[in-house]
């Protein structure tokens, strides 16, 4: 019997992505729902080849006819990740707007396959508990935290020293700081090694990215921050190294495609045989270069660091701040150097508190993000 799995953003650069992967393991798995945000011509494409039995769009109403039950509003994303017929949820939404049906899915006992991290720095705490209480698991997606889950299979947290994750450094890498505060949306949406979505792709270029990964790989493996290292790795090759205890590393690397992690997620512990990705090559991938994370290049990474050492809720008002700085940023009402400003802003006024209800953690992120307009526009 394959197992049914729900992808949630399936319009996205993740859902589309763990589609392509579904589509080469069809014995083993079947989509059972799909959700959108707002593109329903894909949606419905993607209905007519996949034949879910639940279909949900957020926003467009309930259109469209087909087998299967129909969902529109927020409702529809916890309404597809709890269906019964669903085993494993693929969160590929970006962005907070996942966190509920995140929480839900672990709360019913389902395997929660992440790639939505803003849900885990936005409410950690409550993410991981809803796994705990309800019998889920999360099993990252993201590159870095599958290139750790796969070194440490096995292996148990007391024998884990530190991490260090990979960063790409984005399009700005070797500008100097006056040019990149003015860069363009064109010019921060340049990633040297990934295609990714508009919103992820400006974290690249201001290391936001990493930031929130520090963040998530302190919530997954139960690491605290000053054993969570990054290093910036041009190539993108080494996805993260696992330091033990005995001092010995262990690092997974790869042509870079998010097809391999996301497989690895849906069949977790275990591999399968797959023909759909490059096949790693040494000779190819060539010279592999690190460097540290240059200070003054990426403002923002600092602050993201900051706001995970204070705890509660300061990584939620980090998250809600670049959120709303990056919408703004993509819009073109402030400029790229203005990202990191705002965060600062609002990090700087807001008094972070316990991140253990979602009550206080919806607070926090409301909060947070009307400081944000305003320091942004300021
Ligand atoms: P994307 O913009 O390409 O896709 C986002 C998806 O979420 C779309 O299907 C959209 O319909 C849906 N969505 C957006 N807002 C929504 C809302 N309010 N309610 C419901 N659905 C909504 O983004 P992406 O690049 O696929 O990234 C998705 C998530 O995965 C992000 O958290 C990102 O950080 C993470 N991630 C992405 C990659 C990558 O290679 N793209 C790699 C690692 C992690
Ligand atoms: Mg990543």
């Amino acid at each position: 019997m394959s197992i049914g799995v729900a992808i949630l953003g399936s319009t996205g650069s993740i859902g589309c992505s763990t589609l392509q992967v579904l589509a080469r393991q069809r014995e083993r798995f079947r989509v059972v729902a799909l959700t959108a945000h707002s593109n329903a011509e894909l949606l419905e494409r993607q209905a007519a080849e996949w034949k879910p039995a639940y279909l949900g769009l957020v926003n467009g109403g309930k259109r469209g006819s087909g087998p299967g039950a129909r969902g529109s509003g927020a409702s529809c994303l916890v309404e597809a990740a709890t269906h019964p017929d669903v085993r494993i949820v693929v969160n590929g939404i970006v962005g907070a707007a996942g966190l509920e049906a995140t929480l839900a899915a672990l709360s019913a006992g389902k395997r929660v396959a992440l790639a939505n991290k803003e849900t885990l720095v936005m409410a950690g705490e409550l993410v991981t508990r809803a796994a705990r209480e309800g019998g889920g698991e999360i099993v990252p997606v993201d590159s870095e935290h599958s290139a750790v889950l796969q070194c440490t299979a096995g292996r148990g947290r007391a024998e884990l020293a530190r991490l260090i994750l990979t960063a790409s450094g984005g399009p700005f890498r070797t500008w100097p700081p006056e040019r990149i505060a003015a860069a363009t949306v064109a010019e921060a949406l340049r990633h040297p090694t990934w295609k990714m979505g508009r919103k992820i792709t400006v974290d690249s270029a201001t290391l936001v990215n990493k930031a929130l990964e520090v963040i998530e790989a302190h919530f997954l493996f139960g690491l605290e921050y000053d054993a969570v290292d990054v290093v910036v790795h041009p190539q993108s090759v080494v996805h993260a190294f696992v330091e033990f205890v005995d001092g010995s590393v262990l690092a997974q690397v790869g042509f870079p495609t998010m097809e391999l992690p996301i497989l690895y997620a849906l069949t977790y512990p275990a591999r399968v045989p797959d023909a759909g990705t490059r096949r790693f090559d040494p000779v190819a991938a060539g010279s592999l270069t690190f460097e540290a994370v240059a200070p003054e290049t990426y403002p923002a990474y600092r602050l993201g660091r900051a706001a995970a050492t204070s705890g509660g809720t300061a990584p939620t008002a980090f998250n809600a701040a670049n959120e709303v700085a990056v919408r703004l940023f993509l819009e073109g009402a402030i400029p790229f150097g203005r990202i990191a400003a705002t965060i600062a802003r609002v990090l700087e006024t807001g008094r972070p508190g316990a991140a253990d209800t979602l009550e206080a953690v919806l607070a926090a992120d409301a909060g947070a993000r009307r400081l944000a307009r305003e320091a942004a526009c300021s």
